[in-house]
């Protein structure tokens, strides 16, 4: 929020509203109390980390030094918190019960926690969406839910991290849900279902298909060859739009997030073997009854291509929930939904490196003054969101609502090179010798020129980045 505001009031900013108390929104809490400021977080959920808990069983691709954010780490270490071994790699219920969830409960953040407590709308007091004299200088107005009727807080600052978890893609190519998909709700989940264990009834013994071709899908493929190796009668067919599989196999030896390459590596030589049947070019379009299985089908109606299947897994990514924003002034990339500065960094339609330049305020900074997009939702539809990212992210935004434009302009992280391009084509536009050097020919001479060698290579030539478009 401007100094100007702050000035107005007699009073720099005090209470910061977060929305979602995700890894992200927790530590934007973290440097909000640092800060001397009085953060509110809301959360949907019955407790901290409502979604990261639902993905709790999928084993990380990052290591514990780069899961834990500093603020948050200061706030434990008051505790008396043993930090976890950073270069071990937790799953999901590793990273709540060893880092989250104490944060969250044995912390002074467990004051400022509001949980079941559902955003659904924000305003600014006194003031319509059209109204722009003295904007500004009001609070904002959010309602929530809690199961009680609907509250409503004052807050000076927003930032929403909310995350995209709960609105996931649906089947359906064209951004559509599939004709007859909301009927197949039964025998079809969303994201990264736990094949393994807590579903595994579910799943076991049964003909299931994958949609998808992301990190989620080949995760629930990997994990649903395992469980055919125990019920044998198991039977997977992958499903993806694109016409090649390998792309999914990612940057391998090239992606500096080691478990990340490795999934991709272990999934290509589980596809070697043959135990998943490949349906490519599966663009869905109908999903209907077939007896006791859904007939997932590409194409028209009653023609083209189908599979017969008892289970469908659709994991073709998250989009962000916008409705509860419809009165504030934002402003988000027409595709990818993000805030417009990010989008040339992350839109996979130009590249895919997950090597995104840190970022932080100014970059995530919307028409409305004091709102800010935070963590994975501000990547909007973009997959390639790491939690590192977020905590810069909300370091910097926090420094700006305290006025510390210094500090928020500032840049305090690394992050690693990925070697994951895949988009239509980058490293067949390489050479070798560059492919061989990392992600599009390894990392940007000047950072702020393009996300890679080849991303600035192809921009100096007049393309949009890293050579594929
Ligand atoms: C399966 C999986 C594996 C991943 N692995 C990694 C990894 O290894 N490394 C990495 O860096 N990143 C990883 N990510 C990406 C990302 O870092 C995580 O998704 C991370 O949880 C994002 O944090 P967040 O705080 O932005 O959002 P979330 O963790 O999704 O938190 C958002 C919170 O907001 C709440 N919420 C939603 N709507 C509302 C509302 N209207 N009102 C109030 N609260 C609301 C939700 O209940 C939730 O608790 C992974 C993601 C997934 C899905």
């Amino acid at each position: 929020m401007p100094d100007s505001i702050a000035a107005a009031r007699g009073s720099r900013p005090r209470t910061v509203a977060i929305l979602g108390a995700g890894p992200v929104g927790l530590a934007a809490a973290a440097h909000a109390l640092e800060r001397g400021l009085e953060p509110v977080v809301l959360e949907a959920g019955p407790q901290a980390a409502h979604t990261v808990r639902q993905w709790g069983h999928v084993r990380m691709f990052s290591s514990w030094q780069h899961n834990i954010d500093k603020a948050a780490a200061r706030l434990l270490g008051a505790t008396g918190w043993n930090a976890p071994p950073p270069g071990d790699y937790p799953d999901g219920n590793e990273l709540v019960e060893r880092y989250l969830e104490p944060l969250a409960t044995r912390t002074p953040l467990k004051h400022r926690i509001r949980t079941s407590s559902r955003v659904t709308a924000i305003g600014r007091a006194g003031f319509d969406k059209m109204k722009s004299n003295g904007r500004a200088f009001e609070p904002f107005t959010i309602r929530y839910q809690n199961g009680k009727g609907a509250e409503q807080l004052a807050a000076d600052a927003v930032i929403d991290a909310s995350g995209t978890w709960l609105s996931p893609n649906p089947a359906g190519a064209d951004g559509l849900p599939a004709i007859g998909e909301e009927a197949g709700h039964p025998q079809i989940a969303y994201g990264m279902p736990d094949v393994l264990a807590g579903k595994r009834e579910r799943y076991a013994n049964k003909r299931v298909a994958v949609l998808g071709a992301g990190h989620s899908a080949v995760g629930t493929l990997i994990d649903l060859a395992r469980l055919k190796d125990e019920a044998p009668a198991t039977e997977i067919v992958w499903l993806l739009r694109g016409e090649k599989p390998e792309k999914a196999f990612g940057g391998g030896a090239n992606d500096q997030l080691v478990a990340r390459g490795a999934l991709g590596a272990a999934f290509a030589a589980l596809v070697a073997t043959g135990k998943i049947a490949i349906e490519s070019g599966f663009k869905v379009s109908h999903i209907t009854r077939y007896g006791a299985r859904l007939r997932v089908a590409t194409g028209r109606a009653q023609c083209c291509r189908a599979v017969a299947v008892d289970e469908l897994v659709v994991a073709t990514g998250f989009r962000p929930q916008l409705d509860f924003l419809r009165e504030v002034r934002i402003e988000l990339d027409p595709a990818v939904e993000c805030p417009p500065a990010l989008a040339p960094l992350i839109d996979p339609n130009v590249h895919s490196c997950g090597t995104v330049r840190p970022h932080g305020a100014r970059e995530l900074a919307q028409p409305e003054p004091g709102f800010y997009f935070a963590g994975i939702k501000s990547y909007g539809r973009a997959p390639t969101f790491l939690m590192m990212t977020g905590y810069e992210q909300v370091r910097s935004i926090v420094a700006e609502i305290a006025g510390d434009h210094e500090a928020a302009a500032r840049v305090e992280l690394v992050l690693p090179e990925t070697g994951v391009c895949s988009g239509p084509g980058p490293v067949a536009a390489l050479s070798d010798a560059d492919s061989a050097a990392g992600c599009c020919g390894g990392p940007a001479p000047d950072p702020a020129a393009g996300c890679c060698a080849a991303d600035v290579k192809a921009k100096d030539e007049g393309k949009k980045g890293c050579g594929c478009s």
